[in-house]
């Protein structure tokens, strides 16, 4: 019989919990500090921001935490995702090596990242919020919420950096359709945006100052929230229904995972799939597993910041969080994984780094297209450029088997499409598409900037 291809789960198979891996860390995480008083802060200091239940979430240390039934009604419209055999791929690179991919790209918004906007909509509509504000880079985090708001009846503003707002209307157009409206960031609508382009009308913007307007909009009004798509531990953890679901998917397919490969922006694609087994790790029960964020070499964090305190937005708006992390007056180089350019990590990620849990690689953005194009030709989908980082470690990884006869069974995360990124395709298949290496003299800058903090 030929390989099977795709292993599908039921509805009926869908998680009832989020896997919480806080309550197998071997230590706590290092505490959010308050940057006024230096002191670890509290549920009240988060309060004007979030809805409760997530602050609680972020510092839980249950296991597992039941998902709600109007959240799994929504995840029924497009999951369980498929669990796909790359038997295509396996097949160009001549490698003994099985390849399988969780494919995230079947969400309406064309990501993993409503696996946790629909959450962060549902808590904010049961606590009696109206509205939630946030900010976008590329538009994928900003489709994703305005999708959610749109399902539970809640206004949603959008602060998108201006770069993306005027080369992806597309996705602008998008969120438009799901209800939300949108402005292009530095905006007249904040004191912040009026800021910036009082000293520079014709500001690009950046996520820093998106941040900055979207947290000043939610703070200043009292039927509004903020969200944030990445980062922040509950975030990572209503992402793990994909690694909870590739995990039976595995069993199905009769494999036990050796190499777990997912890209890494703030890191909420990398822990949802892969948290689920490294759990498995933390526990005893996967020894020898290894699992491999990629960066790109624009933005590398974990390879190449330094494990410390910072600011998660340029503006300095938000708590500090322990993480590794470029400075927060870094801004990475216009690569088009505008997903993955950020300049800090989330703590969790970082810990994990930290204690030699999981490994990290970055790679520069041609080799990254150039496996984004091997995949598309030998399995179908155009991976999002974000995603093709992964693609890449997946190739070279498979090489190396092909190299030494091991056949070893690797698994990644591909965390969404890329039909609103074909300029950058056009680019890459022109010949046009720069590479970024490791801006020291920048990042060095940056770090000077870092806050004191004795901790
Ligand atoms: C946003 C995004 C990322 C990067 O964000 P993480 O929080 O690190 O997952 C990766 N892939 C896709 C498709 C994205 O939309």
């Amino acid at each position: 019989m030929a390989d099977q291809r795709k292993f599908l789960l039921d509805e009926k198979d869908l998680p009832t919990h989020w896997y919480n891996i806080q309550a197998d860390l071997p230590a706590p995480l290092p505490p959010i500090i308050h940057p006024g008083t230096g002191q670890p802060i509290g549920p009240q200091d988060l309060a004007p921001l979030f809805p409760m239940e997530l602050i609680k979430q972020e510092v839980s240390r249950e296991r597992w935490i039941e998902i709600p039934e109007p959240v799994r009604e929504v995840y029924r419209m497009w999951r369980p995702t498929p669990l796909v055999r790359a038997v295509g791929l396996e097949r160009v690179l001549k490698t003994p090596a099985r390849i399988y991919y969780k494919w995230e790209g079947v969400s309406p918004p064309g990501s993993h990242k409503p696996n946790t906007a629909v959450a962060q909509a549902y808590y904010n509509k049961q606590e009696g919020v109206r509205r939630l504000a946030t900010e976008t880079g590329a538009g994928q985090w900003g489709s994703a919420l305005a999708f959610a708001c749109g399902l539970f009846d809640l206004e949603c503003k959008v602060y998108m950096v201006r770069v993306s707002y005027e080369q992806k209307p597309y996705r602008r157009v998008m969120m438009e359709t799901w209800g939300a409206s949108v402005v292009p960031s530095p905006s007249r609508d904040t004191n912040a945006g009026r800021a910036v382009l009082a000293k520079d009308p014709e500001s690009p913007g950046s996520l820093g100052i998106a941040i900055s307007e979207a947290v000043e909009d939610a703070a200043t009004r009292d039927d509004t929230k903020y969200s944030l798509g990445s980062v922040l531990s509950h975030v990572l953890m209503h992402q793990t229904v994909i690694g909870l679901e590739a995990k039976k998917q595995l069993e199905l397919a009769g494999e036990r995972a050796d190499v777990l490969v997912g890209c890494i922006g703030g890191g909420s694609n990398f822990s949802g799939f892969a948290f689920p087994f490294v759990g498995d790790k933390l526990t005893g029960k996967a020894p020898g597993l290894r699992v491999i964020a990629v960066e790109p070499t624009a933005a590398p964090s974990l390879t190449r910041g330094l494990y410390v305190y910072d600011f998660g937005d340029t503006a300095q708006t938000t708590p500090l969080m322990k993480m590794y992390t470029l400075g927060h007056g870094f801004i990475p180089a216009p690569i088009h994984a505008g997903g993955l350019r950020y300049h800090g990590m989330a703590p969790l990620v970082c810990a994990l780094y930290d204690g030699k849990v999981i490994e990290a690689v970055a790679v520069p953005q041609n080799p990254t297209f150039e496996a984004a194009v091997t995949f598309a030709r030998a399995e179908g989908h155009l991976p999002a450029p974000e995603s093709a980082h992964a693609i890449r470690v997946v190739i070279d990884e498979a090489l190396r088997c092909r190299d030494s006869g091991e056949r070893k069974t690797i698994v990644f995360n591909l965390s969404g499409h890329g039909h609103f990124d074909l300029g950058a395709y056009e680019r890459y298949l022109a010949g046009r598409l720069e590479d970024y290496e490791y801006p020291a003299e920048k990042v060095r800058a940056a770090l000077e900037g870092l806050p004191k903090i004795a901790v």
